[in-house]
């Protein structure tokens, strides 16, 4: 099993080692759970986030957000998908954390080598040739991830519905690094 050998290598420190063996995946994450679960101790908190703030970034698995920003559990509203993409549905979740939870401010995050610069919309085409049904979505493919950043910022900043767009910043993080470098909306 040099797979298992591998995995074991490089993530000996990590919290979830005893959650890499036997069942599924989805198994193993119920018993890490149970284990979390013993621990735990009712953090008395409302749903309001403490620092009045909702994150949108990328779902990639190279990103620990709240590690990355130093954030704490009941810290943050965390809004994830594929690019880190400002969509309809990242709008309707926006709208929520701000009128319904007190955000105020919104952090917008991307990162280098993101999978969306590795496929184009004709991502799109070829989903509706194999299975004869093109979806309503975009694929927001990217080729310039600043750009990608930019193009959030403003229809963050443009929504009708967000009544707190004076707080709006967009950065690129380094899955080499860790870095995040911030990107100048006018530039
Ligand atoms: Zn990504």
């Amino acid at each position: 099993m040099p797979i298992t050998v591998i995995l074991m290598s490089t993530s000996a420190h990590h919290p979830a080692d005893a959650a890499r063996s036997g069942g599924t995946v989805t198994d193993r994450l119920v018993e890490a759970n149970q284990r979390y679960a013993a621990g735990f101790q009712d953090p008395g908190m409302d749903a309001r986030p403490v620092l009045h703030v909702a994150v949108v970034a990328c779902m990639d698995a190279r990103l620990d957000l709240h590690d990355a920003l130093g954030l704490a559990l009941g810290d943050c509203h965390t809004i994830r998908n594929a690019g880190g993409v400002v969509t309809d549905d990242v709008i309707r979740s926006l709208t929520i954390s701000q009128r319904a939870l007190g955000t105020r401010s919104v952090i917008l995050i991307h990162h280098t080598n993101c999978g969306l610069e590795t496929i184009t919309e004709d991502f799109r085409h070829e989903l509706e040739d194999e299975v004869g049904q093109r979806p309503a979505w975009a694929v927001e493919a990217f080729r310039d991830v600043d750009q990608d950043v930019r193009q959030s910022m403003q229809r963050v900043r443009t929504s009708p519905f967000l009544p707190h767009t004076d707080d709006v910043r967009g950065f690129v993080f380094d899955v080499t690094d860790g870095l995040l470098r911030e990107i100048d909306p006018s530039a």
